[in-house]
């Protein structure tokens, strides 16, 4: 089975395979690390995720570089009001960023590349595009890209750009929608800023050349995809393929996906309308981060996603729906059955297994349905539950039904609890950043155990173990675990310990 994915530059769905045979190469635009990530970036680091991973289902070996922007105009602006160097400033939110990632559980990249790291290439390429004629140098010493030179500017946007303004310049990062301009390749020093002396003169490198330089360094000149949210299409990746065509005279990304927005009940997320968060701030409500994982993964990437909390709790039982499930599979003594009677049955679940995976894959393989591939799966749990609520699911049937539910999780990653990790990092957070007063009294309730209820609850697992009860035994262990609580299992018992 082939991917097909829509490609935002041939505005259809195109077959996603390795250019080279080999590989696939994908660059996906980081972060600008100059404060925490929200849920709306997340949403777009997990589509990206749901991607790398659907490609390694369907065999398809993946060479992914994301970049690190650690210097643009907020780092640099914020960073002066602290009286710190840029590197300080940005340390502490790209940690951040790799905390959040892992406790999404998004894959990280091959290769990871921070901005500051590829000055010198930056200069190269600027250098290349005015020898080509598609860069100039301006009266400040700032350099910029030339767009009459680049008649096929707009080709991604699909905006006219052929009546624009010959010579008309900006040298922000991020522009108006529709005003094409000569964009900034690199920015003249101004006093007080951070700048490097190079041979095109002391400045520093504008946005956008920044992720042409690191992606054509790791991947190649020609590669077969990049990736970002929908706000990146115009102008960056436009003037990404501008750059990048006019130094090669190549075309650049093959294939070009991009990830809709993220809105907050029915709303553009934004802090004046008090409707933004960031991973953190969900944490300390006390959602689980399997549940946000999910609830951002489950809407197809090229669909809104209309974020809400009855959205998030939904999501929340469909992962404990998934666990339990899964956790009846593996520690219930199901019945061998008699072979000559239960072999209708045994085949019924069979296919139900089979059907399941090949849904699955199917609807993954048609521009990432995510809301169809959970849905095939669900089948699967509602059809198994029903024949096990009968007497009626058999030992050998197991197998088939494991196989699909790790398929299943190879992409959504959520069967195995490792929440506690993740919530315990959120209150470390709220605790250095003073944010005692945003906990959840909910989850402060969930994590405040008494001794005695531990022990209660340590006791009632070592009869649930006894009674060959194991799902309800891992539950409390899960249980205790979300609250800090370790228990070690022993031949003279069960300890447990607070983390
Ligand atoms: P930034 O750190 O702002 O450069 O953004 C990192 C990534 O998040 C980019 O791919 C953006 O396109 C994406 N992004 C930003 N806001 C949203 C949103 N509300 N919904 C989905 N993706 C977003
Ligand atoms: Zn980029």
């Amino acid at each position: 089975m082939t991917l097909r994915l829509f490609n935002t530059l041939t505005g259809q769905l195109d077959e996603l395979v390795p250019m080279d045979g080999k590989a696939l190469r994908m660059y996906a635009c980081g972060p600008t690390v100059y404060d925490y990530g929200h849920i709306g970036n997340f949403r777009t680091f997990l589509q990206i995720d749901v991607l790398r991973r659907t490609l390694k289902l369907l065999g398809v070996p993946v060479r992914h570089v994301m970049n690190i922007t650690d210097v643009d105009d907020k780092i640099i602006r914020n960073a002066a009001a602290q009286g710190i160097t840029i590197g300080q400033y940005s340390a502490p939110f790209e940690q951040a960023f790799f905390e959040d990632l892992e406790a999404l559980k998004v894959q990280r990249p091959e290769q990871l590349v921070r901005a500051t790291e590829h000055i010198p290439r930056m200069v190269e390429l600027v250098q290349r595009l005015a020898a080509a004629g598609a860069a100039y140098q301006a009266e400040d010493g700032s350099w910029y890209f030339r767009l009459s030179s680049f008649p096929e500017y707009g080709k991604l946007s699909k905006k006219d750009f052929s009546g624009m303004e010959d010579g008309a310049r900006v040298d922000l990062d991020e522009y108006e929608k529709d005003s094409a301009r000569d964009f900034a390749l690199w920015k003249a020093a101004k006093p007080g800023e951070t700048s490097w002396d190079t041979a095109i003169g002391r400045g520093r490198p504008g946005w956008h050349i920044e992720c042409s330089t690191m992606s054509m360094e790791y991947l190649g000149e020609s590669f077969d995809l990049h990736a970002g949210g929908e706000d990146l299409i115009f102008p960056h990746h436009e003037n990404e393929i501008a750059q990048s065509e006019s130094a090669t005279r190549k075309p650049f990304a093959r294939h070009w996906m991009h990830v809709r927005f993220l809105l907050v009940d029915g709303r553009k997320m934004s802090k004046s309308e008090g409707n933004f968060y960031t991973l953190r701030d969900l944490l300390l409500k006390g959602y689980k981060a399997s549940a946000i994982r999910m609830a951002l993964i489950s809407v197809p990437y090229r669909h809104q996603l209309n974020f809400t909390f009855d959205g998030l709790a939904e999501a929340t039982s469909a992962v404990e729906r998934l666990r339990t499930f899964h956790q009846r599979l593996i520690s219930t003594n199901w019945p061998e059955g008699d072979t000559h009677s239960t072999a209708g049955d045994a085949q019924a679940v069979s296919e139900a297994a089979e059907t399941a995976k090949t849904k699955f894959r199917a609807a993954l393989s048609d521009d990432l349905n995510t809301a169809e591939a959970r849905a095939a799966i669900f089948d699967l749990v509602r059809a198994v539950n029903t024949q096990a609520d009968c007497g009626n699911l058999f030992r050998r049937e197991i197998p088939a039904i494991l196989d699909a539910l790790n398929q299943f999780d190879s992409v959504f990653d959520i069967l195995e609890d490792t929440d506690a990790e993740p919530t315990r990092r959120a209150l470390e957070y709220a605790e250095q950043a003073g944010r005692q007063a945003d906990v959840a009294p909910e989850l402060l309730a969930r994590l405040s155990l008494s001794d005695e209820a531990i022990e209660a609850l340590v006791a009632e697992r070592a009869t649930a173990k006894k009674q060959r009860n194991f799902a309800r035994a891992d539950q409390i262990r899960n249980q205790l675990a979300e609250k800090g609580v370790v228990i070690e299992d022993s031949k003279d018992g069960a300890r447990w310990k607070r983390k």
